[in-house]
């Protein structure tokens, strides 16, 4: 299908790219365009007009006291390529080392990953153990949404007609004295490289001298209609040594928690040894110390 855009305009700045969604209604923003792309080919969506977010100067990364915050045009190459990134959130490392393939990671961007609010994103479900928040704007002004509240359904956000995703904030991860922190990002898929996840999780602990776990946060991506948080499997864990037992249990607790669905890519009943085999994998590492 040939795609139906007549127009593109060329902002050079973010105030005349809100000026313009504001002006076309009816618009869309487009990034790395390898999502939108692809739905105005296949018809998924449809705009006679785009708005070219290249020129906003919303890539890089910018480090304060409180932590990082990534513009949303910064490309997924140079998320997972960062050192600070690695080093401080490694989950959001691992996730944009896995999206696509080379050549896509060179395009895609944070912003377009979250906006497009796929089930299967996978920056979100690294971005919400790591509670991170974005920050959007429109010409009414700019507010913050934890990442966790962003996704309301398939394809559908927080965001409203005219907003902007400006920045994704990370705060600086906080180590108690004695404590370590454990922070992995894993999927599953039909192959390793250009697939969308089967099934994705993020987990982040805190790991005591003793192998106790504290303030543990699990998410996980293509298990229900958005991202999720594993709440109770994450109040199970909190607390506890994550000996073969415990881990046995924590597994039983989130197949029971999460309500994956039958679609083109795996079955429901595939889902939930998935994420079994993830948890235990992540719980695993944490016990190894
Ligand atoms: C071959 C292939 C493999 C892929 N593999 C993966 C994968 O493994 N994992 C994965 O998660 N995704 C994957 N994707 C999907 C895609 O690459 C990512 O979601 C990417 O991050 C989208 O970013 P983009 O800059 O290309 O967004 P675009 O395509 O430009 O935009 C996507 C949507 O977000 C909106 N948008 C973009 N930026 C903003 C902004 N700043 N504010 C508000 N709205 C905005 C657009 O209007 C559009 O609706 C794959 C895509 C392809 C084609």
């Amino acid at each position: 299908m040939d795609v139906p855009v007549r127009e593109v305009l060329r902002p050079g700045s973010v105030a005349e790219a809100l000026d313009a969604l504001a002006l076309h209604p009816d618009a869309l923003p487009i990034a790395g365009g390898t999502d939108l792309m692809v739905q105005l080919r296949n018809g998924r969506k449809n705009a006679t007009t785009l708005v070219d977010l290249d020129r906003l100067g919303l890539a890089g990364l910018q480090e304060s006291d409180e932590g990082i915050t990534i513009g949303a045009g910064t490309r997924m190459d140079a998320i997972a390529a960062d050192p600070r990134i690695r080093r401080l959130y490694p989950a959001l490392a691992e996730a944009a080392a896995q999206i696509g393939a080379w050549p896509i990671q060179c395009r895609a961007t944070l912003g377009g990953n979250l906006a497009n609010a796929s089930p299967a994103a996978d920056t979100a479900p690294a971005l919400i153990v790591e509670g991170a928040r974005l920050v959007v704007a429109s010409t009414a002004g700019t507010r913050q949404v934890p990442v966790e509240d962003f996704f309301l359904a398939p394809g559908r956000s927080a965001l409203t007609p005219g907003e902007l995703i400006i920045s994704v904030r990370l705060p600086s991860p906080e180590l108690g004295p004695g404590l370590r922190a454990v922070e992995r990002f894993v999927k599953v898929g039909p192959r390793r490289e250009q697939i969308i996840s089967i099934v994705s999780l993020a987990g982040r602990a805190l790991v005591g001298t003793d192998g106790t776990l504290f303030e543990v946060r699990l998410a996980l991506g293509s298990v229900a209609p958005t991202p999720v948080r594993a709440r109770r499997t994450e109040h199970l864990l909190t607390g506890r040594r994550p000996d073969a037992e415990l881990r046995r249990e924590a597994v039983r607790v989130l197949q029971d928690e999460i309500a994956p669905i039958d679609d083109v890519r795996a079955p429901a009943g595939y889902r939930r040894i998935a994420c079994a085999v993830l948890l235990d994998r992540f719980l695993e590492e944490a016990a190894r110390g």
